[in-house]
């Protein structure tokens, strides 16, 4: 399998070099030439196989370049028992009569993005062996909480690699931050910004496009990369969780062979959807993909009407890990849709850099009629929808699922399409106890790591270890520096 630039499709690369690489250098996004098939066949020999080895037979066919034993160790390490907390990995919790959660957050930092940043850091490191690139990778990450703590845990201690997080000061959740601030290991560093999440990440931007920076840091043995989702690296671990909940829903006799079903996705960047897209397009009985959007509703209007306009104002809600304008990933589906058409892709992204807007062509508004609805929640809906499915089923859900169950509930009530549905669910609700308890009906919050026992208390739900634990840690990290410090803090990190 070879991969080519969104922006660029002549020159190919493996996917040893497009995973090392991150982005390509023309700033598109490296994609598959083509997209494999599994036939029905082989969805049903899946069904029994454990999540590690469907993990495997799904990305050895992207993956060609590294050995059939490569893929089995890295699924191994990444989805151990030392890191999940049940061994099914992604289990579903089935909600009702044809409503199932894919509960993505069981990993070390209750969040889906450990699904990928697990894996990432075996994808990088051998791809970086493959590649012959001799210099130590560093990964800096601006977060807005989720992805910064994932992709400590998942790089920490890994050889040839260091990790640097900067996170806003004021921008994420006490959760969060001493999540962050606690995290052990010898080559991880973090480091608060003065400002906001923007701040955070233009800095990072910044650094990434240094020269002198570059060359001094190469004079040191190290090279800059990225662990965001434009990484193909990201993407493909992604797209192994959607076909083994259809494996895990056969296999269970909850739906019949060739049976097609529906996924709702709460959805920021555009990876996770993007992932169950490839999927469907590999063969996966997939009917409609469900993009659920926060009050930063740009993608349901996108998706509404084919035209992207991120001119508009940018709102703070309670699901923060989806407040954003701008969907990288969104490049991916374009590319896709328009037949590979790079041309095509270039013009649309830069109609958005100028203007902030695009229009697709009818060709690829057609297809995203034919694949894809959208729908938005705001923070009341959100809240709503905790309470009520704690209410009806018992069920305590984070506040970016509730924005995806409450969009699902719209789907359903204006089409009548009934189809048994799959909502992916991103977060552990013990990351967001200052939205969730507010929605159970607490007035009176308790501060700091008392609140993790004050959900559970109110729902009857332990709260993940790997959070319970956090009372007891010590934070290793207090360092605060402005955005024009931020260079030394990498010089001094690095050296
Ligand atoms: C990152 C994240 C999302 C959004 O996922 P995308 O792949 O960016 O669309 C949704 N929910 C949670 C909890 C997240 O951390």
């Amino acid at each position: 399998m070879k991969y080519v630039s969104t922006r660029d499709n002549t020159l190919r690369y493996d996917a040893a070099q497009a995973i090392a690489m991150g982005l390509s250098r023309d700033g598109g996004l490296f994609t598959p030439i083509e997209l494999p098939k599994l036939g029905q066949g082989e969805l049903e020999a899946m069904t029994n196989l454990s999540y590690q080895e469907r993990a495997v037979r799904v990305m050895r066919l992207y993956l060609e370049d590294f050995t059939e034993e490569e893929l089995t160790d890295y699924a191994a390490k990444a989805y151990s028992d030392q890191r999940f907390d049940t061994p099914a990995v992604a289990p579903l919790r089935q909600v009702n009569g044809n409503t199932w959660a894919l509960e993505l957050w069981h990993g070390p930092t209750c969040a889906f993005k450990d699904m990928a940043l697990q894996m990432l850091p075996h994808l990088l490191t051998a791809s970086l062996t493959k590649t012959q690139e001799e210099k130590t990778v560093c990964i800096l990450v601006a977060t807005s909480g989720d992805t910064g703590k994932a992709a400590l845990e998942g790089f920490r201690d890994v050889d040839r690699t260091r990790i640097l997080v900067f996170y806003p000061q004021d921008g994420v959740s006490d959760i969060q931050k001493l999540q962050m601030r606690t995290q052990e290991g010898e080559n991880v560093g973090v480091c608060a910004i003065e400002g906001n999440f923007d701040d955070a990440q233009n800095g990072v931007k910044t650094l990434f496009s240094d020269p002198e920076l570059r060359k001094t840091l190469a004079q040191r043995g190290f090279f800059l990369s990225s662990a965001n989702s434009i990484n193909w690296g990201r993407v493909l671990p992604q797209v192994v969780y959607y076909i083994s909940a259809y494996c895990a829903l056969l296999r269970d006799g909850k739906i019949q062979p060739g049976e097609k079903i529906n996924v709702c996705v709460p959805t920021g960047n555009f990876g996770n959807i993007l992932a169950c897209y490839y999927a469907k397009q590999m063969g996966l009985p997939v009917n409609r993909l469900i993009c659920a959007s926060n009050a930063n509703n740009v993608l349901t209007d996108f998706l509404n009407t084919g035209k992207y306009d991120r001119n508009r104002p940018f709102y703070i809600t309670t699901s923060p890990s989806m407040d954003i304008l701008i969907s990288s990933n969104l490049e991916r589906l374009l590319f896709q849709m328009s037949g590979q058409n790079d041309a095509e892709v270039r013009d649309y992204m830069e109609k958005l850099s100028a203007t902030g807007t695009y229009q697709v062509s009818d060709a690829i508004f057609a297809q995203l009629r034919d694949n894809f609805s959208a729908g938005f929640c705001d923070d009341e809906g959100t809240r709503e929808t905790i309470g009520q499915m704690m209410r009806e089923h018992g069920y305590l859900i984070d506040t970016h699922t509730a924005v995806a169950f409450h969009v699902l509930a719209q789907y359903r009530a204006e089409t009548g399409d009934d189809t048994p549905a799959v909502v992916a669910s991103t977060a552990s609700p013990f990351k967001f106890c200052n939205a969730v308890l507010p929605a159970l009906g607490v007035t009176e919050l308790r501060a700091n790591t008392e609140i993790l026992e004050q959900l559970e208390e109110v729902s009857g739900v332990p709260a993940p270890r790997p959070l319970a634990a956090l009372k007891s840690k010590q934070p290793r990290f207090d360092q605060c520096v402005e955005k024009a410090q931020m260079k030394d803090t990498v010089l001094g990190f690095l050296r």
